[in-house]
């Protein structure tokens, strides 16, 4: 089977690696020249260009470009391919992307593979990126049945745990486990630098240690992804911090009335709970 892929980075690249061991043979396509060359060096694809014409006799295409340029890109592939070819993308984000991506093409197959690292570009591609973690497949009504088994058979090669879910639903939930988490270490982080004791300030950065290393690690992150989810799962973010607001304000609330069984209580919860979270 013949695969496209734009955008070759981490994920593009990462997904370029395990489709040719696999034994697909992969057509990739990059903005730079020098990521195609670097793409073909490092065996993410056969062939690479940034014309997208290379991907006109692919079966299937996964669009792993930034959020911003996956519809972009779908407007400038669609008009030369086959109406049989799939288009799936990568973006972290679904319920806009797949209302404008199905709109520009029929057999258009919303997906996330939840795998990833701090770090960006081709250079950061890795094999085996997508083993053992979650893949959503983000159908609607509209999707083509045929073409989401499709996908959905390449996902489960690459070993991965396929979920299939609505696009508002997959955006609800990462903004619970992945984008919350972004505003709150970032919170965590801004408040922090607030200390106006310049003297108190400097002794919290030098006994900042594990607990500060966990909470601090996605807020303290590449600023670009952090807009990405702000700006494209605005709505779904906002719902969760104002219902994390509620809960910190339970807390506050706890510890300024002293009230101590409420607030072991809600310790007690938390540490039953977290476990239902990370299997
Ligand atoms: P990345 O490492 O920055 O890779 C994106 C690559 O796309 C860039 O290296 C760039 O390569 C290329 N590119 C940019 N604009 C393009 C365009 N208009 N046409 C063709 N190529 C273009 O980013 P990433 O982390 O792989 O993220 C890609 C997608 O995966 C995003 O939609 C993101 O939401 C999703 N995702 C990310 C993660 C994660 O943890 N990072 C996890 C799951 C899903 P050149 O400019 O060098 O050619």
């Amino acid at each position: 089977m013949e695969i496209g892929i734009v955008g070759l980075g981490l994920i593009g690249g990462s997904l370029g690696l395990d489709l040719k061991a696999l034994g697909f043979r992969v057509y990739g396509v990059s903005r730079k020249p020098e990521t195609c060359r670097r793409a073909v060096e490092l065996q993410i694809a056969d062939q690479a260009s940034p014309d997208l014409d290379l991907l006109k006799d692919t079966e299937a295409i996964f669009v792993c470009t930034p959020l911003a340029a996956i519809a972009s890109t779908l407007e400038q592939l669609t008009p030369f391919l086959a109406p049989e070819t799939i288009i799936t993308d990568v973006g972290s984000v679904k319920q806009s992307i797949v209302t404008e991506c199905s709109q520009l093409w029929a057999n258009f197959v919303g997906g996330h593979p939840m795998a990833g690292s701090a770090e960006q570009g081709i250079e950061a591609a890795q094999k085996d990126l997508f083993r053992g973690s979650a893949y959503v497949l983000t159908p609607t009504a509209n999707t083509p049945q045929q073409s989401l088994a499709k996908v959905r058979e390449i996902a489960l090669k690459l070993g991965s745990r396929i979920y299939l879910s609505s696009p508002e639903d997959h955006d609800q939930a990462v903004a619970w486990i992945s984008h919350l988490p972004v505003m709150i270490s970032a919170g965590l982080i801004d408040a922090c630098m607030g200390e106006d004791n310049p003297d108190i300030l400097s002794l919290a950065q030098k006994l900042a240690s594990s607990g500060f290393r966990d909470t601090s690690r996605v807020g303290g992150g590449n600023p670009e992804l952090g807009l990405m989810m702000a700006k494209y799962n605005r709505e779904k973010i906002l719902r969760s911090l104002q219902n994390y607001r509620l809960s910190l304000d339970k807390i506050t609330k706890y510890i300024e009335e002293q009230r101590w069984k409420d607030l072991e209580q809600i310790l007690k919860n938390t540490r039953d709970n977290k476990p239902k979270f990370l299997h």
